[in-house]
């Protein structure tokens, strides 16, 4: 049945609206692509079979009786950082390996509420710290294109982007602190778009860096990502930092005229190495973007070279409180020890991996006495430095375009300096630093045939715009990233 995994969610609805299939059928289409592939792939870390069928059953009576929702019948995979009730949720940590929650995130109950079904939970580096996913307790998922290869689907949201490009899943979400839903989109020939900070509730999902996390969706086009994103965001009072502001789109996403549109360039990223292929690429859907009529500006965001350093200070140090209360007492692994000091130590080294463990020691470290002011007192400074940069750069321009990567997808055995993986993140940080909407959108194919990403970026809570214009790259892009096509059956 691999003309039903091919459906966009858009297109799905259609269907499910006029009768021609039924949610049945589409998420069981889904149940036994997940039994044929998902273990090869390891994008699921659980699949919820019995639940799925019952969201399904339950969508199809509301189709019958003339009274669907919004996104009645649709199979997602949920990243498994978001709290699902009475199902088991990992954040890929063995901290948390048989954690099952009484509670359910707001993200995920408002897609209960949308009709979607649950195909299951996605996997994602540990506590979703790294751009790989191979940090993961559970191993790490597979990037299908060229799967014989074995190339990493990105990270830190890599089993939702691995699960969404296979067919494994219709789309999904992801949550991007420092690029988690935009870099592994963009590796994986999909549309990852992360929402202005505030924008989707975080209440619920495990906390990484509180000022930073930003849940967000995953899809295989814009207007899909615009749709999940319409059942995701809204307020929330149990989020003391979500916004007072929504997200919505009904079919698909209203045109934009690019005439109308001044795009600008960020001059800083000019000096930044990147492969030839993303410059091609990049250059190819400027110019489409031109000869449509927009207008091309150049602008400067004069600290951005600097947001990884000040990235890489405040999510540990922020990381570190949050994570000080898997000591054993409430949640998940509880290794006894001689007494209560020594349970902490004991739980903590054996339930955290070895990536927490190093931003644990960081994050103590900048936010100690001696380092308070020279580590984390800069790095707030260049934060607001970046995110006044970008106010200014909005007084020049509607909406800002770069790359989401350097390259294409890396082999998962590539073995790069904690460092190294660190620098990966060039491009994403600074909009979480700021707080601003980002969507990655696929711009093409690199010569080695896998695909790349390029970002637009907007000012606080213009959403809107910002996919509006992703869904103008996707059109030149032309990518086709059909998932029976992309993992070869
Ligand atoms: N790669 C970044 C990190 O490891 C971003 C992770 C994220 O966005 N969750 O911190």
């Amino acid at each position: 049945m691999t003309h039903l995994i091919n459906l966009t969610i858009t297109k799905a609805l259609q269907k499910l609206k006029s009768g021609e299939i039924t949610a049945t059928e589409l998420t069981q289409a889904y149940l036994d692509r997940i039994e044929k592939f998902g273990a090869d792939l390891n994008c699921y870390i659980t699949v919820t079979p019995e639940r799925a069928l019952a969201d399904a059953a339950a969508s199809d009576a509301r189709y019958a009786a003339g009274n669907p929702l919004p996104l009645d019948g649709i199979p997602i995979g949920m990243k498994d950082l978001f709290a699902t009730r009475g199902i088991r949720t990992t954040a890929a940590s063995k901290m948390l390996e048989n954690f099952i929650p009484e509670y359910e995130s707001t993200v995920s109950q408002k897609f209960i509420d949308s009709g979607a079904v649950l195909l299951g939970k996605t996997n994602l580096d540990e506590f979703a710290m790294g751009t790989t996913s191979k940090t993961s307790f559970f191993g790490a998922p597979i990037n299908p294109w060229q799967i014989e290869k074995n190339l990493t689907p990105g990270g830190s949201s890599g089993g939702t982007t691995s699960a969404v490009a296979s067919g494994l899943a219709i789309g999904g979400t992801g949550t991007d602190t420092g690029g988690s839903i935009r870099f592994p989109a963009a590796i994986t020939g999909l549309v990852g778009m992360k929402p202005t900070y505030g924008l989707c509730s975080r209440w619920g999902c495990v906390a990484f860096a509180s000022s930073l996390d930003t849940p967000g969706p995953i899809a295989r086009t814009v207007d899909d990502a615009a749709l999940l994103l319409s059942a995701m965001a809204g307020h929330d009072e149990k989020d003391s930092t979500s916004a007072a502001a929504n997200f919505y789109v009904k079919d698909e996403l209203p045109i934009i005229e690019l005439k109308k549109l001044r795009i600008g360039l960020i001059k800083e990223f000019d000096s930044v190495e990147i492969s030839n292929d993303m410059k091609r690429l990049f250059d190819a859907r400027i110019s489409d973007l031109k000869s449509a009529g927009a207008e091309i500006v150049t602008v400067s965001i004069p600290n951005i070279l600097d947001a990884l350093a000040a990235y890489y200070i405040i999510a540990p140090a922020e990381a570190s409180s949050n994570l000080a209360r898997y000591d054993g007492m409430r949640y998940g692994l509880r290794v006894e020890g001689s007494d209560l000091i020594d349970t902490y130590k004991k739980t903590r080294a054996a339930g955290f991996g070895e990536e927490v463990k190093r931003r644990m020691v960081v994050g103590t470290a900048v936010l100690s006495s001696e380092s308070y002011e020279v580590y984390f007192m800069q790095a707030a400074r260049v934060r607001r430095l970046i995110a006044d940069a970008f106010d200014r750069a909005f007084e020049q321009c509607d909406l800002i375009v770069c790359p989401s990567s350097a390259g294409t997808a890396l082999p998962l055995d590539s073995d790069l300096t904690p460092l190294e993986y660190y620098a990966l993140d060039l491009f994403t940080v600074a909009q979480n630093l700021a707080g601003i909407p980002a969507c990655s959108v696929p711009c093409g194919l690199a010569e080695n045939k896998l695909p790349l990403g390029m970002q637009v970026v907007g000012q606080k809570f213009d959403d809107m715009r910002v996919l509006q214009l992703a869904k103008h790259i996707e059109k030149f892009a032309g990518l086709d990233n059909k998932p029976t096509k992309i993992l070869g059956k």
